[in-house]
């Protein structure tokens, strides 16, 4: 958009560094609200969880075998008497004595008496009688009563976002519903006289509003809800009006207009609403034109309309914001280093994030940047899976070396 600071272009970091600063020093706690935990997924924890017992609860073989005696196994072979069998879910209700061992399941409980479990590899079995090949350790194959945790231990912090590894850990815990930060409310405007809605038909020269779709799964993938407010002209009472009803929610997102043409208005209308802007030029490639800015209490990104710039842009950008309002913690932005395929040659003073393919497997990696005709281009971006990101000072990468790649949101 026309400038709307005086002050020089920010970079990448600066950018983000910005935004999580502002985000964090104004940002409420969500209201709360409670959930089942099969419908946790992706939601952000309000609560802390415990241990509610001691994890293992009891002294747990994870071996099938024989609980036995380490010091009866002191020299081996040694022939042990077999008092019994002890299944997950049941437990011994005596003491194993000296020379006697019982057989013993994976998940079991560990008798009294025992300190070990031989493998059953390492057993030769007939009739009550184990002839150990092997010696054991004190503890081998056990994993000792509250050695994962103890009882009233906090296992989780309010804050943390819920994956499967969460929901596992929920579960064991008896964590049936749960109490979790409601989704911020994000609210996604799109502007352009030449887009219309993907269920229409566009005419020759229209295109489709597809920025208003990925930024809609964008938001629910980091743990917004999306409002959809669709799009409208490049007219600033249009644009005023739309962007009022964006402000009642909880973040604005508007895609579109921000650039430097006759007819970019949304910086023009955030300026009437009384918007303060943070910035509005970012050192990237592609989605240089980025505004951030608070309007009414609420903070405001303007992104540029280009599909691809949109959505890298939300990723650096918003994704932090949007963690944040949640009741979350930034995503770090890491990236793997893979070896270039091909020397790589451009300008400098953008940070870019290119369309790019990962070649191998494991540590392994080669990255190849893909043809592309620029920030529209979608179509390369579905046949990428990463992004090569070429630092604003480097003009020319040589291939075979080292470079950084960003995954695509999700891999
Ligand atoms: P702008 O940021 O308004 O200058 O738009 C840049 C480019 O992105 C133009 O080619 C637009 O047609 C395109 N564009 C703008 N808004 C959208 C949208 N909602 N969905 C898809 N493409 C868009
Ligand atoms: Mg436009």
């Amino acid at each position: 958009m026309a400038r709307v600071l005086e002050s020089a272009m920010v970079t990448c970091d600066e950018a983000r560094a910005k935004v999580i600063e502002l985000v964090s020093q104004q940002r409420q706690p969500p209201p709360i609200e409670t959930v089942p935990l099969e419908q946790s997924l992706g939601r952000v924890l309000a609560e802390s969880v415990s241990a509610d017992r001691d994890y293992p609860p009891f002294h747990r073989a994870t071996r099938d075998g024989f609980a036995v005696r380490a010091a009866d196994l002191a020299s081996v072979p040694a022939v042990l008497k077999r008092i019994g069998e002890i299944r997950a879910g049941q437990s011994f209700a005596g003491t194993m004595g000296g020379g006697e061992c019982l057989q013993i399941m994976t998940g079991a409980p560990l008798p009294a008496g025992a300190d070990a479990v031989l493998m059953l590899e390492y057993a030769g079995v007939r009739d009550d009688q184990v002839a150990a090949r092997r010696a054991v350790v004190p503890g081998e194959n056990v994993v000792p009563r509250g050695s994962e945790a103890r009882r009233g231990t906090t296992l989780l912090e309010p804050g943390r976002r819920i994956s499967s590894v969460e929901v596992a850990l929920l579960g064991q815990v008896g964590c049936a519903e749960l109490r979790v930060f409601r989704r911020p409310r994000v609210a996604i405007l799109s502007s352009g006289d030449e887009v219309v809605d993907i269920r229409d038909t566009p005419g020759p020269v229209q295109i489709r509003n597809s920025n208003s779709y990925s930024l809609a799964a964008q938001v629910a993938w980091h743990g917004g809800e999306p409002v959809r407010l669709g799009n409208v002209p490049d007219d600033v009472p249009a644009l005023r009006e739309q962007m009022e009803a964006g402000l009642r929610e909880d973040l604005l997102v508007l895609s579109g207009g921000v650039s430097m043409g006759k007819y970019d208005l949304v910086g023009v209308v955030l300026r009437q609403l009384g918007t303060e802007f943070y910035f509005d030029h970012v050192a990237i490639q592609p989605g240089r034109p980025t505004v951030f800015g608070r309007c009414r209490q609420k903070f405001v990104f303007g992104l540029p309309g280009n599909p691809v710039s949109t959505l890298v842009t939300f990723e650096l950008f918003v994704a932090p914001a949007l963690a944040l309002l949640a009741g979350s913690t930034p995503p770090p932005l890491r990236f793997l280093r893979a070896r270039l395929a091909e020397t790589f040659r451009t300008k400098t003073g953008l940070k870019r994030f290119l369309p790019a393919r990962l070649e191998g497997e494991g540590s392994d990696l080669s990255v190849r940047a893909l043809p592309w005709q620029g920030s529209g281009d979608l179509v390369a971006l579905a046949a990428s899976d990463c992004f090569l990101v070429v630092p604003e000072d480097r003009a020319e990468l040589p291939a075979g070396e080292l470079v950084d790649v960003l995954l695509r949101t999700p891999p």
